[in-house]
């Protein structure tokens, strides 16, 4: 059967399920075009009996590829690598049309998503353990990191190639196999890295995809085969998800929502600043998890200013269809979605902050149904606000005006996530006591997205993240793996010894 059914002209988009495309023909619902309003397809919604199916051919394929060497599951995601790059528009444009993003932003995220992949090429070297020789009299040891079976992931519709390549290129390397379920909004990514990772010779049934929604991923979190389970999405399915998963006895790392950010110093290089945080607010539609969301200006004078800067950027912001050459920002992912933000809007006006730029009116002329919303700017928002306090996912920038840089921090400390922040000043002295105390897990100095390198791991601190791994990187491969640490004696050269009963120790000689 083929996962892209047509159903009444309408194309189902099905699962990948033990090398082969599966539909299971239960529940569907409509993918969109955020762009024009459109259903362009409907997505099957996985059902439980779907979810034990992928779940089955995912632990059936385990001991084979626990089995297999780390460099000839390498030399897999080398060819891996080298086909997303070959397919990188491809994919670039069905990202687009399913979630709005421009093209060049989807380009990055597949980059950022590659560059994991390499990281993962690295398994040989990842993999090969501790060890430490004479630790007793003829007795050597070491640390072993063995895969941990079947592991599953659950990712959200926001960065649909690259979220799940934060996790399966290190979970598969590493010797697991995977269950991933993409977001429902935008499935069709997930199924292309299927496809190609079957086709750099990943054996069936090591890589399966189980589209689907809450019902889906209720059955991974009891299912007692899912050893692990790497969830990205919003902070309350984060605590679902980790609540429920750890209460399974399942290793658990689910990274929620933000609320980013930056300190802008009254030294600071105010143009600059103003540059990066207008990509870094309405990038994407501003729906990332490292978007900034609130602007911190110290004094009254940096905030008048950077206020006017952020204005004058706005109005010369393209906005329209992803695919559009030219165009810096697309539409929200869903009319839901963009009238949850307007409501949010609406409730900033009411509680009396003062909205700069209203971006609520934007008419993209061809695209009237569109989920589309202008930039909206608000100034002297203040705590207790709505705006301020929730992660609203779309292009709502927040001006706070405080007094000091301890004033700035104290904001970002009390408030509920700590996944980014970021400080603009010339001032090294104000940067390093940012960078000590800020209490969020990723931070940046004249950097406004500070979203870690495939080299190191991503999360953040507070309600942004429930676990104590992070996502890709050095982390990735402590959660994808156990020790097992092996001590090891072979008498020889006359060391022969007595019983003994004293607890074995280096002093004792063991
Ligand atoms: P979401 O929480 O609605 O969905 C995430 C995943 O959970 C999806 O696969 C979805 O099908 C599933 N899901 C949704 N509701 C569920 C429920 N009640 N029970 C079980 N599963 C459920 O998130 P989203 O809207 O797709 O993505 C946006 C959110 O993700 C934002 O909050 C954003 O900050 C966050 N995010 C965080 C990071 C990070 O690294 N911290 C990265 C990207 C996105």
């Amino acid at each position: 059967m083929n996962d892209e059914q047509e159903h009444d002209g309408m194309r189902t988009i099905g699962h990948f399920i033990g090398g082969d495309d599966v539909e299971d023909g239960a529940r569907t619902q409509p993918v969109h075009d955020p762009a024009t309003g459109r259903v362009s397809a409907r997505v099957s919604l996985a059902s439980p009996a779907t979810v034990e199916r992928a779940v089955t051919a995912a632990q059936a394929a385990f001991a084979a590829w626990r089995a297999t060497q780390p460099l000839t599951r390498a030399r897999i995601m080398f060819r891996f690598r080298e086909l997303l790059e070959r397919d990188a528009a491809r994919i670039a444009a069905l990202i687009s049309a399913e979630h709005g993003k421009t093209i060049d932003d989807a380009l990055g995220e597949l980059q950022r998503g590659i560059e994991v992949v390499e990281y993962a090429c690295a398994a040989p070297e990842l993999l090969k353990g501790e060890f430490a020789k004479n630790v007793g009299p003829a007795i050597d040891s070491w640390s072993e990191f063995h895969p941990l079976g079947v592991v599953a992931g659950i990712t959200p519709f926001n960065f649909p190639a690259m979220v799940p390549m934060w996790m399966f290129p290190l979970a598969i390397v590493c010797g697991n196999t995977f269950v991933l379920k993409p977001s429902e909004r935008d499935p069709g990514a997930a199924l292309a890295i299927a496809r190609l990772l079957a086709e750099a010779g990943l054996p069936d049934g090591v890589f399966n995809v189980v589209n689907g929604d809450r019902e889906a991923v209720d059955a991974l979190l009891i299912d007692p085969r899912v050893q692990a389970l790497s969830f990205v999405g919003s902070t309350p399915v984060a605590e679902h998800v980790y609540v429920t998963a750890t209460r399974h006895g399942k290793r658990v790392q689910a990274l929620g929502g933000a609320k980013n950010h930056a300190v802008v110093m009254p030294d600071a290089d105010l143009d600059n600043a103003a540059n990066a945080l207008i990509g870094a607010a309405y990038g994407s539609c501003g729906e990332r998890c490292m978007a900034i969301s609130v602007v911190v200006a110290v004094g009254e004078a940096v905030a008048d200013r950077l206020v006017a800067l952020l204005a004058e950027r706005i109005a010369r912001l393209e906005v329209g269809p992803g695919t559009r050459p030219g165009v810096e920002m697309g539409p929200l992912i869903t009319q839901a979605h963009r009238d949850k933000v307007r409501a949010c809007v609406e409730s900033g006006i009411e509680e009396g902050a003062e909205l700069v730029v209203d971006g609520r009116d934007l008419v993209v002329p061809g695209h009237e149904d569109g989920f589309f919303l202008g930039a909206c700017l608000f100034d002297h928002v203040t705590p207790g606000m709505r705006v301020y306090r929730e992660e609203i996912f779309g292009p709502v920038l927040c001006v706070v005006r405080v007094a000091s840089q301890e004033q700035a921090m104290a904001l970002i400390d009390a408030h509920e996530f700590g996944n980014g922040a970021c400080i603009f000043t010339r001032d090294g002295e104000a940067a390093r006591h940012f960078t000590d105390h800020v209490q969020a897990g990723m931070v940046g100095v004249n950097v406004a997205l500070p979203v870690p390198v495939a080299i190191h791991s991503f999360g953040g601190w507070k309600r942004s993240l429930f676990g104590d791994l992070c996502a890709y990187g050095p982390d990735a491969v402590r959660f994808y793996t156990r020790r097992k640490t092996v001590t090891q004696r072979w008498p020889g050269g006359g060391v022969r010894e007595g019983a003994q009963f004293a607890f074995p120790s280096g002093a004792s000689g063991r």
